[in-house]
C-alpha cells in the first residue's frame, strides 16, 4: 500500500507509472491485458513472443519506478504522490515540472484534466485543477500572505517546434534568448487568476482552443505539446513556477511509406523534443552543468525547470494495458527507466 510520507523525502526526481484500464474497444476487439502493477513502484510486462499460446512464451518483463498506479487508481490518488508534493516548491521559490508522458490514448490528458470538450466537466478532476487548488490554499496561509505573491497562469501549445498561445487563439509566438540565456516567448498571454476557479476557466478555455478548428497550425493534438504554467510572482518578478506538460504522443510506428511529409516532419520533431527532455531531466539529476536545452523548443521554453537548486520534476509515463499497445509501452516504460 501507498504511504504518503513517502513523498515528504524531497528528491529532485520522480518518475511514476500508471496504467489506464482496458478500454470498450479493446474488450470488443479481445485484446489481453499485458501490463500488472503487483507491487507499490513495480510493473510488470508480460510481452508475448508470439502471439499464440501465451501461456507457453511469456517473457516477463520488471520494471521498477518511484510509484506504480493500477488501473483502479483515480485522478486524486495519482495526485497526490505525484505533482502535490511539488506544490510547495514554487512557494520556497524552486521551479516544479510535472510531465504526462506516453501514446496517444494511454491516459495523459486524462490524467492532466485537459480534456474538456465543452459537454464535459472533467477539467476540475485533473492535475492541473487539482494543483491550483493547492497553490491557492497555501497562498491563504499566513506565513505566504506576507510575501505577497501573485498568482497567474498561461497556457501554451508547441507543434513542429513553434509556440502557440492557447489563452490568445492560437496565436503563434516568437522564442527569444538574451545574452543572460534567459529564454522568454514573446508576447505569451500570462493572465491574473484570484481563486482555483480562474484557473479551471483557464484550463476549459485553453482545452478547447486546443482541440478546435482543425486549422494548418494544428491538425491533431495528440502531435503537440500543451504546457500550463502557474506562476508565482513577487514585485512583478518571477518567484517560482509551476509547469504541468501533457507531451505529444511518443508513438514511433509510423509506416514511413504510408505517411505523407507533415506526419513524417512531426514524428521526427516530438522524437527529437522527447530525446531532448530526456536529456535535460537526466542532467539535473546529475547536477550537470551542461544542460543541453536548446535541442529543442520544448526544452528551450521549460529551461528554468532545468537549472538551479531549487528546481523538481516528476514524470508521469502513461501505459495502455492492451497487447496491441506492447511496443509502444516498451518504448515508454524504457524511456520513463532511463529518466529515473
Ligand atoms: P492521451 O491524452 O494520452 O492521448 P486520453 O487522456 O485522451 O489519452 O485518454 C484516452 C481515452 O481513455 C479517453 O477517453 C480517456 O477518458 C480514457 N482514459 C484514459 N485514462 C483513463 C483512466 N485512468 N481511467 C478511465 N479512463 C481513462
Ligand atoms: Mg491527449
Amino acid at each position: 500500500p501507498l504511504s504518503l510520507s513517502d513523498t515528504v523525502e524531497a528528491h529532485r526526481i520522480c518518475v511514476c507509472v500508471r496504467k489506464r484500464p482496458l478500454n470498450n474497444k479493446e474488450v470488443t476487439k479481445k485484446d489481453i491485458d499485458v501490463v500488472s502493477i503487483p507491487g507499490n513502484g513495480t510493473l510488470l510486462l508480460h510481452e508475448p513472443k508470439q502471439k499464440v499460446d501465451l501461456t507457453k512464451y511469456l517473457d516477463n518483463q520488471v520494471f521498477h519506478f518511484d510509484y506504480s498506479f493500477d488501473e483502479s487508481s483515480t485522478n486524486d490518488l495519482v495526485y497526490r504522490f505525484t505533482a502535490k508534493p511539488l506544490v510547495q516548491t514554487i512557494f520556497d521559490g524552486g521551479m516544479a515540472t510535472c510531465f504526462a508522458y506516453g501514446q496517444t490514448g494511454s491516459g495523459k490528458t486524462h490524467t492532466m484534466g485537459g480534456d474538456f470538450s465543452g459537454k464535459s466537466q472533467n477539467s476540475a478532476k485533473g492535475i492541473y485543477a487539482m494543483a491550483a487548488q493547492d497553490v491557492f490554499a497555501l497562498l491563504k496561509q499566513r506565513r505566504y500572505s506576507s510575501l505577497d505573491l501573485c498568482p497567474y497562469v498561461t497556457f501554451f501549445e508547441i507543434y513542429n517546434s513553434k509556440v502557440f498561445d492557447l489563452l490568445n487563439k492560437k496565436a503563434k509566438l516568437r522564442v527569444l534568448e538574451d545574452e543572460k540565456q534567459q529564454v522568454q516567448v514573446v508576447g505569451l498571454q500570462e493572465m491574473y487568476v484570484s481563486c482555483a476557479e480562474d484557473v479551471i476557466k483557464m484550463i476549459e478555455m485553453g482545452s478547447a482552443c486546443r482541440t478546435s478548428g482543425q486549422t494548418s497550425a494544428n491538425a491533431n493534438s495528440s502531435r503537440s505539446h500543451a504546457i500550463l504554467q502557474v506562476i508565482l510572482r513577487r514585485r512583478n518578478q518571477v518567484h517560482g513556477k509551476f509547469s504541468l506538460v501533457d507531451l505529444a504522443g511518443n508513438e514511433r510506428g509510423i509506416d514511413v511509406r504510408s505517411s505523407n511529409r507533415q506526419t513524417l516532419v512531426e514524428t521526427a520533431e516530438i522524437n527529437r523534443s522527447l530525446l531532448a527532455l530526456k536529456e535535460c531531466i537526466r542532467s539535473l539529476g546529475m547536477d550537470s552543468h551542461h544542460i543541453p536545452f536548446r535541442m529543442s523548443k520544448l526544452t528551450q521554453v521549460l529551461r528554468d525547470s532545468f537549472i538551479g537548486e531549487n528546481s523538481r520534476t516528476c514524470m508521469i509515463a502513461m501505459v495502455s494495458p492492451g497487447m496491441s499497445s506492447c511496443d509502444s509501452t516498451v518504448n515508454t516504460l524504457r524511456y520513463a527507466d532511463r529518466v529515473k
